[in-house]
């Protein structure tokens, strides 16, 4: 005899993925007046937390769980939203409308008026051999970081691979634990993929002063074991790192798998206008799992990984279900704790074709403002947050900073701001 399946729920809006930008969309609806029932199901056992310092006080021993919570289960409830946990949703069609049904891996079926992908992203694997011994861990979850949390206690010598957020956040912590750390990236330079060369240099300079060793140009062939744990890292240039802990920090890759069943146009990210909707017009996407417009190259689309973008981007999601108009655009914002420095980041710089450095002789921070076509469209501050926010403005108010005074350290950045030429 078979386990009759229980009855389907029925909901108004389910939302896949209980991250940032899923728990954001079911609040939003709340606040916006949405009073169907809404569904949010996520597939990590854990209550919805916060990812940003999992690689810094987590990881540092700072912060405990209690600090990543990022809605408490009492606030679900009074707000009326369903959250399910460790729960995976394994297939989902939709009718010309959006509407349509999910199956999940306990085998429970959902019947929605309204599907939300807020997928999110997992971490690339890395593509060597000897990438899955025992010491070779990524840093994605929860579950990620408390594994590694709990290595660093008896590890000596750590290997990062990779020198974007994570790898350097990570390598922040490892450094100051006093453990021997050496970050192996591809490029050239640090966080190749999000900032400019004066940044670069400006953090390779510091993580030196905190002992950081740095392998720039560096591809990894595999990972050395000995009775299936990690003993080192072999580079393809021959050389060999001892290592008994190996951070994987090679960027992320967007959930898609839902979006590629119902036939969505998918583009690395799941596609989505600047309303949020997918290929689908019935179909919403928000957070890590998607790519959208580029703000200044047209035609060419972007992944915006960010807390920021996932809360933003969720926010107009759920204004297109609640049916009302959409928040302003925000101006996106990015962060990064390094020991004392403090990384700020407003607007998006690809596409620049200009940028100029604020900087004082021998200064412990500095910023970078990037411009195209003349206008200021992105800037990079470290420790220097009165610059972030008047760039952030000046941004938000479809205005600039003209570059020549821009370059002068100690004039405020806020008095400089003007209109567009
Ligand atoms: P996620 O947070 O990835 O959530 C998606 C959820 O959906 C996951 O729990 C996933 O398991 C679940 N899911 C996927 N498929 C299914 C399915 N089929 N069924 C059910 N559930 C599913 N950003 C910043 O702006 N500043 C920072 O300092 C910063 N630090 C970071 C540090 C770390 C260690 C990491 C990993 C990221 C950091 N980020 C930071 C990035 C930021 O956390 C992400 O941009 C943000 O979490 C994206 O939210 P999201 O909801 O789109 O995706
Ligand atoms: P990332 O920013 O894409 O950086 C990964 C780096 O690793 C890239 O420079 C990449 O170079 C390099 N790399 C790739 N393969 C490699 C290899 N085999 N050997 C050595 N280097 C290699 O990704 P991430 O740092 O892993 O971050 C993952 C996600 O978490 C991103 O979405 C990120 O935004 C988010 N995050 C954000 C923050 C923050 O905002 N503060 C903090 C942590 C994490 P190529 O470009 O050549 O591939």
């Amino acid at each position: 005899m078979t386990n009759p399946q229980p009855p389907p729920t029925d909901t108004g809006v389910l939302v896949v993925g209980a991250g940032e930008a899923g728990v954001r969309v079911a609040t939003s609806l709340r606040e916006l007046g949405y009073d169907r029932p809404i569904l949010l199901l996520g597939d990590e056992p854990h209550r919805p937390y916060q990812r940003p310092p999992l690689s810094k006080a987590f990881l540092g021993g700072t912060a405990d769980h209690d600090a990543l919570v990022l809605r408490t289960p009492e606030f679900f409830h009074e707000a009326g939203i369903e959250v399910r946990t460790g729960v995976r949703v394994t297939e989902v069609e939709v009718d010309d409308s959006g509407a349509g049904s999910a199956r999940c891996d306990d085998g429970h079926a959902v019947e929605f008026a309204h599907l939300v992908l807020a997928t999110g992203a997992r971490a690339r694997a890395l593509p060597v051999p000897g990438a899955d011994l025992d010491g070779v861990c990524t840093l994605r979850s929860l579950h990620d970081a408390e594994a590694l949390r709990d290595r660093l206690a008896s590890a000596e010598q750590v290997v990062v691979l990779g020198a974007g957020y994570i790898g350097l956040e990570a390598a922040a912590v490892t450094s100051a634990r006093g453990l021997a750390t050496t970050v192996v990236e591809r490029e050239d330079r640090l966080l190749s993929r999000v900032s400019a060369a004066p940044l670069s240099g400006f953090l390779l300079d510091r993580h030196r002063e905190w002992g950081v060793r740095f392998l720039l140009s560096a591809e990894v062939r595999e990972i050395d074991g000995d009775a299936g744990r990690v003993r080192g890292v072999r580079l393809a240039d021959g050389r060999a790192l001892p290592a008994d802990l190996v951070v994987v920090g090679v960027g992320a890759v967007p959930g898609t798998a839902l979006a590629e069943m119902l036939g969505l146009k998918v583009r690395r990210g799941i596609v989505v206008d600047v309303a949020g909707r997918t290929s689908h017009p019935g179909v919403y996407a928000a957070g890590d799992c998607t790519v959208l417009p580029h703000p200044h190259l047209p035609g060419e689309l972007i992944g915006v990984e960010s807390v920021q973008n996932a809360n933003d981007q969720a926010r107009t999601v759920a204004a297109g279900i609640a049916g009302v108009a959409p928040p302003a655009s925000p101006v996106p914002w990015f962060w990064s704790d390094q020991r004392d420095l403090k990384l700020q980041i407003a607007g998006i710089s690809g596409g620049a074709d200009r940028y100029v450095l604020r900087r004082s002789p021998g200064s412990a921070g500095l910023t970078v403002l990037y411009y195209r076509g003349g206008a200021l469209i992105a800037s990079e501050s470290v420790n220097r947050p009165k610059d972030f926010m008047a760039v952030k403005r000046a941004l938000g108010a479809r205005r600039t900073i003209p570059p020549e005074a821009g370059t002068d350290p100690d004039t405020p950045l806020k008095d400089l701001i003007t209109d567009r030429a």
